[in-house]
């Protein structure tokens, strides 16, 4: 891959680069050939080379929704693409445009410095703008497809960058178009249509709750402490215990399924969905069965929050894998219900 580190526009190759620091997990991980794209104009002369030397390739932003091996074989872009740009503003909306690479909180703490609310509900949330609506990342009552606006791609089947307006990105629940597509399109640039008209979203229980006191609207600073707050008190620092969030979905299962469970468990934890549907807790779920605070050599269910696994030091995927394999055969004989793993196994 020696001619891509050489032509113009070609992005930085570093061989067998060590990524424990660019996974939550922690895991020791090898990329065999590590590309730094910092410039979408890099990705089609790479991944003429890449298709050309019929090499594997995936895409990595910041590892906090991943599951690595040990060795990463062929090429690995770490997607590094800066920049953040008011483009257009008038009394009704803001959109701002933002490189792949951006970190997403970081983001998010800008807009809310430039006088643009509307994100501080999904505050801290770990990893890249670019990687934010794959799984349309969600939180406390909003989602990033809420405000997004259109998605810049290189599409890797017609070898061309598209421009996808955001009805064409298909978001539902912790999906999208890109994720039903998995391999195909590397997010460069997302545009962000901020509306000026803000209100601010109180309606998920923990955020209510910090409020309840006072019958004062929360300004947009307030809400984006105690969402900082909330997280913070609630899920693991990775830096501190490796963890990718929520490990599983929350299973949707039809109404009639839901009044059977809830007959027979009436604590059964569970939120509103599309007609006919209901969400249940994994968590709850996950908790009910025992797992919560087990150790499983390496890896284990963090104690304060059933839903998410850590590594407390040199468990590896398939110490994760097989630890998740035992709390979905146990909630499916218990429940009746699947679990689905939520980051992307590599
Ligand atoms: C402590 C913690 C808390 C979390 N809380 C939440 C939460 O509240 N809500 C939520 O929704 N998620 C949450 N997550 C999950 C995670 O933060 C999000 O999924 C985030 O968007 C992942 O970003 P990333 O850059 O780290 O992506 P990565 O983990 O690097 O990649 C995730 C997937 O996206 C792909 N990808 C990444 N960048 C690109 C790109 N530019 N183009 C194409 N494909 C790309 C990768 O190939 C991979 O398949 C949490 C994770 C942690 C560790």
């Amino acid at each position: 891959m020696n001619s891509a580190q050489n032509a113009p526009n070609s992005p930085k190759l570093t061989p067998n680069m060590g990524l424990k620091h660019r996974n939550t997990f922690g895991f020791e991980v090898c990329a065999e050939l590590a590309y730094e794209i910092t410039a979408a104009e890099q990705i089609p002369g790479l991944m003429q080379q890449i298709a050309e030397q019929k090499l594997p390739w995936r895409v990595l932003g910041g590892g906090s929704n991943v599951i690595l091996p040990k060795l990463l074989p062929g090429a690995t872009l770490l997607m590094n693409i800066p920049g953040q740009e008011i483009t257009q503003s008038d009394e009704s909306n803001a959109l701002i445009t933002v490189g792949a690479g951006v970190n997403w909180h970081e983001f998010v703490s800008w807009t809310i410095e430039q006088q643009l609310p509307g994100l501080e509900n999904l505050a801290l949330i770990p990893g890249t703008v670019g990687a934010a609506p794959i799984q349309n990342i969600g939180a406390y009552g909003a989602e990033v497809a809420d405000f997004i606006d259109s998605i810049e791609a290189f599409d890797t089947v017609t070898h061309a960058f598209v421009t996808l307006p955001k009805e064409a990105c298909r978001f539902a629940y912790r999906d999208s178009y890109f994720k039903q597509n998995p391999h195909r399109f590397i997010l460069t640039k997302v545009a962000f249509k901020i509306p000026k008209a803000w209100e601010p979203r109180l309606q998920y229980a923990d955020i209510a709750k910090q409020f309840s006191a006072t019958d004062a609207k929360p300004t947009v600073q307030q809400i984006f402490t105690a969402v900082c707050n909330i997280r913070s008190q609630k899920l693991p620092d990775p830096k501190v215990i490796g963890n990718a969030g929520s490990f599983f979905q929350n299973p949707i299962v039809p109404d009639q399924q839901y009044g059977d469970l809830l007959k027979q468990y009436p604590q059964l934890v569970s939120y509103p969905d599309q007609a006919g549907m209901r969400k249940l807790a994994a968590g709850w779920l996950i908790d009910q069965c025992g797992f919560k605070g087990l150790r499983a050599g390496p890896v284990g269910v963090y104690q304060n929050q059933a839903l998410v696994l850590v590594n407390h030091g040199d468990g590896t995927a398939e110490d994760i894998l097989g630890l998740a394999k035992s709390i979905q055969d146990k909630v499916r004989e218990v429940y009746g219900v699947q679990l689905e793993i939520e980051p992307n196994i590599f």
